[in-house]
């Protein structure tokens, strides 16, 4: 056995057990386990979980509040904020916040996170390769999921195309997107699509985040891939 926890508790029905771990997954649990581990730790009775999954997060945009605060509290202020701090984040600022929201989900029991790391051709690269970076270097602590995310569109920002290829070259692990951030939300999905089958990766989206519900585009990607080879009737009866 590589790690054994002693006496955890697993539900409030049953007594206090042993977990065996081999190889990265659970391979035994019962009262007492007779076998050694490489790795003991003693529950002392205390709950034992899964780690948890944050989904969501901007590591680089992390901990700005109090420079520039959102008084309205809007989303429309939040992007106007946001965009803002942007020149003034500096590579290191973008480390030095990333590990304290990394540090502090560490302590609150996160074993996986999705980040977001931004690009655009105004601000370059930076934040994306700080998060890269923080992937390797913290790949015992925490695993890190990094989404190239677009934020300010992909088909309005000339050279963007580009940088979304690039970033996959990068190394990221998910294709992101912003369909309502753009000249062409639809147009702005099929380039997602195509780039995440090129590259074999999974999508993730930052989608219909208007407050009514005109102009979503959720039916045409809940729709997939493979309509839009044929594209043309439904794309512009939406
Ligand atoms: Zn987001």
């Amino acid at each position: 056995m590589d790690l054994i926890f002693r006496n955890v508790r697993i539900d409030d029905a049953n007594p206090l057990m042993d977990v065996a771990v081999h190889n990265g997954k659970i391979t035994h649990i019962a009262q007492a386990i007779t076998a050694t581990a490489s790795q003991e730790i003693q529950g002392n009775g205390n709950v034992l979980v899964p780690g948890f999954v944050e989904a969501h997060l901007h590591l680089e945009k992390a901990n700005v509040m109090q420079r520039k605060a959102n008084r309205s509290g809007t989303l429309a202020e939040a992007i106007a904020v946001t965009a803002a701090l942007k020149p003034t984040l500096t590579r290191d600022d973008i480390r030095e916040r990333s590990v304290q929201v990394l540090r502090a989900l560490v302590q609150a029991g996160t074993t996986h996170v999705r980040a977001h790391a931004e690009f655009d051709p105004a601000q370059g690269f930076t934040g994306l390769d700080v998060v890269l970076e923080l992937r390797e270097t913290l790949r015992d602590v925490i695993d890190i999921q990094v989404v190239a995310f677009p934020q300010e569109g992909i088909l309005k920002l000339p050279g963007m195309k580009a940088m979304m290829v690039e970033a996959m070259e990068r190394g990221v692990d998910v294709v992101g997107g912003i369909p309502y951030n753009d000249v062409s939300p639809l147009e702005h999905i099929d380039f997602v699509f195509d780039l995440a089958q090129r590259y074999g990766k999974d999508i993730d989206l930052h989608q219909d985040f208007a407050d009514d519900a005109e102009h979503m585009t959720i039916e045409y990607v809940a729709a997939g891939p493979s309509p839009r080879a044929t594209k043309g009737a439904s794309a512009s009866a939406t």
